[in-house]
């Protein structure tokens, strides 16, 4: 082995042993991420919560039954839990059962489909009569100017 070839393989030992990152068994900074404050200030938690596991074991201490560490995480993402008591816990509005429109499925509050009154809405025949009736009096106009 040349003498270059080992001062390289030196230069690679040290470069290895050199610690890379942060020290390990070291946390520089203990912050709550952003989804956990925002559930927290929605739900009025304390702040001291810094996993979702804190979060549900939190809520399971309000709510008196166990909430999963899923059903939080959900939460999270914007997918709300549809039981009742889960909803009320979570500040949700309750669900309840209307009945589908019977044409575009939709949920209406007036009986009638304002999608299919658009659809199926008559031309103005006000409109009609009047320009038939101004083509006609100017074609009698016209004759009785002729004839003279
Ligand atoms: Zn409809």
């Amino acid at each position: 082995m040349s003498e270059v070839a080992r001062k390289s393989e030196g230069e690679n030992q040290t470069r290895k042993r050199r610690p890379r990152g942060r020290p390990k068994g070291l946390r520089i900074s203990v912050r709550q991420s952003e989804q956990i404050t925002a559930i927290c200030t929605r739900l009025g938690l304390p702040d001291t919560l810094l996993t979702f596991r804190d979060v549900a074991a939190a809520l399971s201490q309000r709510a008196g039954f166990t909430v999963s560490l899923g059903t939080v995480h959900r939460y999270a993402k914007g997918e709300y839990p549809k039981r009742p008591e889960l909803r009320a816990l979570f500040r949700l509005p309750k669900i309840a059962h209307v009945p589908a429109c019977a044409e575009c499925g939709g949920v209406h509050l007036r009986r009638s489909c304002p999608n299919k009154a658009k659809a199926t809405r008559k031309p103005r025949r006000r409109a009609t009569l009047r320009t038939e009736r101004l083509l006609t009096w100017a074609v009698l106009t016209l004759m009785s100017g002729v004839n003279r």
